[in-house]
């Protein structure tokens, strides 16, 4: 049986490269590939990293009922295929879900048992200043996203785990621990998630 971890956090906790170096690091773990409307960045690649598309190609999906989550995050549209997931368990593996807070409690509500783990920054100075580091945003979009993740952290109390990075590698090897401990002792009931998926 094939277990979802959903793996959500404010951007700058160090997430991405977290869910990355998890992923490479064990092979019953696969990431699910969202779609997208939020322009491409230097070094993604379609397909891989996201689906890119149009916002219409976006909402055709929304009609067609292909998402299981989808939401606005940052001014753009972002979503989790139903097929994304299921492509994964279907082959006997599990799948890893980066999304944000919101898909996450989406998803908990049509999956129970889907594990979902909260990173948390050690503060939110030290988000704003991870932000600045990364150098991928202007100042204003980092005030934007400070403010936002203050709101944010309000739900990680809400997720199954919340794991802090501060030290990235004691917060690497806790998600470790936590997705083995999850692997050994709980499966996701798939059988809800196919029903779900019939209906729609
Ligand atoms: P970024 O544009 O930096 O790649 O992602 C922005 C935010 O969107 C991140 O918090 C990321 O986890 C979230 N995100 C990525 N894919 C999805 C998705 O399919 N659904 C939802 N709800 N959020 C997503």
């Amino acid at each position: 049986m094939s277990n979802i971890f959903i793996i959500s956090a404010p951007s700058g906790c160090g997430k991405t490269s977290l869910v990355r170096e998890i992923s490479r690091t064990y092979d019953f773990l696969e990431l699910t590939v969202s779609c997208t409307t939020r322009k491409m960045r230097r070094g993604e690649v379609d397909g891989e990293d996201y689906h890119f598309m149009t916002a219409e190609h976006f909402m055709t999906k929304i009609s067609n009922g292909e998402f299981i989550e989808h939401e606005s995050v940052y001014d753009n549209y972002y979503g989790t295929t139903f097929s994304s997931i299921i492509d994964i368990t279907n082959t006997g593996k599990d799948a890893l879900l980066e999304i944000d807070y919101k898909g996450m409690l989406a998803i908990k509500r049509i999956i129970p048992n889907a594990i979902s783990i909260y990173i948390l920054p050690p503060s939110l100075e030290e988000l704003k200043n991870r932000l600045i580091q990364r150098g991928l945003d202007t100042q204003e979009v980092i005030n934007n996203r400070v403010s936002k993740a203050e709101n944010e952290l309000r739900y990680s109390r809400f997720s199954d785990f919340t794991v802090i990075n501060d030290d990235y590698n004691l917060a690497l090897s806790s998600l470790k621990s936590l997705i083995l401990y999850k692997k050994i002792n709980q499966n996701t009931d798939l059988n809800r998630l196919n029903r779900h998926f019939e209906s729609c």
